[in-house]
């Protein structure tokens, strides 16, 4: 049997990791363990730049996996906030758990242990303030909202060097960390959290109950990520772990010539259009602007495949991409937002015979779908090569797809070009958040000493703000052992 930890965490995302870096900095000198399922940061690699296509990695996708989560192959833009705002606009709602005031200070903190670790001194998105006002007013005079805070850029390649440098730094400070190690249960008694049941990643596909071992800690924190959200969905549903039906967001990566955005990328790096279009009045988002940028595909549970963009400090392409996504809230009786999203995905990869899926936007208007030759003929190339030419909508629901299409006009009255018919849109995109896990402002969900922080449970949607709950969630757990003393 292995020795019992004090603070085990599920996940070595960026929540993850801050939790463990400020219980080192809080010098509580308890035991900590990290495990995920996924690879050391050194050894994480997407094979698609050499394959041209996704050979889809076994046992787990090296893009959302390992050391640093979803962060290390993200554009590793670090949100910040306007000083004069009285609300935190992005990266979730961390602020309703501890207040705006309390999240500020945090983000001011954590960015500073960012710097320390090499995160690139210069901030996006300041320089322009009378340009950002000016195009803020006209989206306004369309019914759009645009939000432009300050952007640190950390660049895909330079996220990986700085996560192996906080990766070091907790080895050096004994924290253990367990890799390709799957979490696979639970361990709860009377309502109390005892640990939690392993298997090595390497026996995933034999399912034997001899592979399983036991691993006990007085205080579990669950930071899977929106990898781990169908997990954390059946955990919550086997031990009862209360929940509130979540929401799905749905959507395309859209695909653009840099040309036609430069105004938003010099004037706020990323600019995030928010709109309620007629006629089912749902909320669309541009989220994840990557400029100058590369379209990218991951692999999550059972195979789906899911499109995402980044861009790189150094390497560059002549395309804009970014996220339109619609958020999805469904009423009685259905309460299945992840399986709703899942079977969205699972319809789009088939139609893509397992790719991604690509149309562009005046096929979609005239009825039509895209042809390879087409798409070769395009007035501008696709990024990602792997994506198959296709018709989204037969796969995209009326209902989002005319959100899409409705907001993407609203925003050509902003930026013009945003609805000319060359762009190009990729399918599926979809940001799985699990049911949200009820917490209370101490993050301790229904279960004693089992705690949900990160993008996995609802609570953040973003590195920044994902890094801050690992700070607040490390605070809290300090507060608790000083008690305990
Ligand atoms: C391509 C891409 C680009 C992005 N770009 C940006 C960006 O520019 N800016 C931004 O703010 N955000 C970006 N994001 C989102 C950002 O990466 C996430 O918001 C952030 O990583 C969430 O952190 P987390 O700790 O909650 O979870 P994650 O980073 O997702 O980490 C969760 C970890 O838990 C592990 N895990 C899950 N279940 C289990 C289990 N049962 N057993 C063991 N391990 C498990 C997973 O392997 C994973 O490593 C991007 C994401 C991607 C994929």
């Amino acid at each position: 049997m292995r020795e019992k930890y004090d603070v085990l965490v599920v996940g070595m995302g960026p929540s993850a990791i801050f939790t463990a870096y400020e219980l080192i900095n809080l010098n509580v000198n308890k035991r900590i363990l990290l495990i995920d399922q996924g690879k050391k940061v050194e050894n994480r690699f997407c094979p698609l730049e050499q394959t041209k296509e996704c050979i889809k990695c076994k046992p787990f996708c090296n893009i959302t996996s390992g050391f640093s989560g979803a962060g290390a192959f993200s554009d590793g833009k670090l949100s910040l906030y306007n000083k004069e705002d009285d609300d935190i606009y992005v990266g979730g709602n961390l602020q309703n758990y501890i207040g705006v005031e309390a999240t500020k200070n945090l983000i001011d903190y954590t960015d500073k242990i960012y710097l320390k670790f090499g995160a690139d001194e210069k901030l996006e998105g300041l320089e322009y303030k009378y340009e950002v006002e000016k195009m803020q007013k006209k989206s306004k005079e369309v019914g759009l909202n645009l939000i432009s805070i300050p952007i640190r850029h950390l660049g895909t390649e330079k996220a990986h060097e700085l996560y192996k440098r906080l990766e070091d730094y907790l080895t050096a400070h004994k924290v253990d960390m367990m890799f390709e190690t799957i979490v696979e249960d639970l361990i709860i008694e009377d309502n109390k959290v005892k640990g939690v049941k392993i298997r090595q990643a390497k026996y995933k596909q034999y399912d034997r109950d001899e592979d399983i071992e036991e691993v006990y800690a007085d205080n579990v924190v669950v930071a899977v990520g929106r990898k781990g959200a169908n997990w954390l969905v059946d955990m919550c549903d086997k031990h009862k772990i209360k929940t509130k039906t979540g929401i799905v967001d749905i959507g395309v990566r859209y695909e653009l010539p840099d040309e036609i955005m430069k105004d938003v990328n010099k004037y706020m790096y990323e600019g995030k259009f928010i709109g309620r279009p007629a006629p089912f009045k749902d909320k669309v988002r541009t989220f994840c602007q990557n400029p100058s940028g590369f379209v990218s595909e991951e692999v999550y549970d059972e195979g789906i495949s899911l499109v995402n963009g980044h861009s790189y400090k150094e390497r560059k392409s002549t395309n804009t991409n970014l996220a339109i996504l619609v958020s999805h809230h469904f009423t009685y009786p259905f309460h299945k937002p992840i399986d709703y999203g899942r079977n969205v995905a699972k319809n789009v990869n088939e139609l893509g015979n397992g790719n991604i899926l690509v149309q562009r936007l005046g096929d979609i208007l005239k009825g039509k779908r895209t042809w390879e030759k087409e798409l070769k003929e395009n007035s501008f190339e696709p990024t990602l090569k792997s994506a198959v030419a296709g018709d989204i909508t037969f796969a995209i629901g009326y209902r989002t797809m005319t959100d899409i299409l409705e907001f993407i006009k609203l925003v050509d009255k902003v930026v013009p070009g945003f609805a000319n018919k060359d762009n190009l849109l990729y399918a599926p995109e979809i940001k799985f958040y699990s049911n949200q896990v009820e917490i209370n402002n101490d993050f301790e969900t229904s279960v004693e000493g089992l705690y949900s922080i990160g993008d996995g449970g609802g609570m953040t949607r973003g590195l920044m703000m994902a890094s801050c709950s690992g700070v607040e969630m490390a605070r809290i757990l300090a507060k608790k052992f000083f008690v305990e003393k």
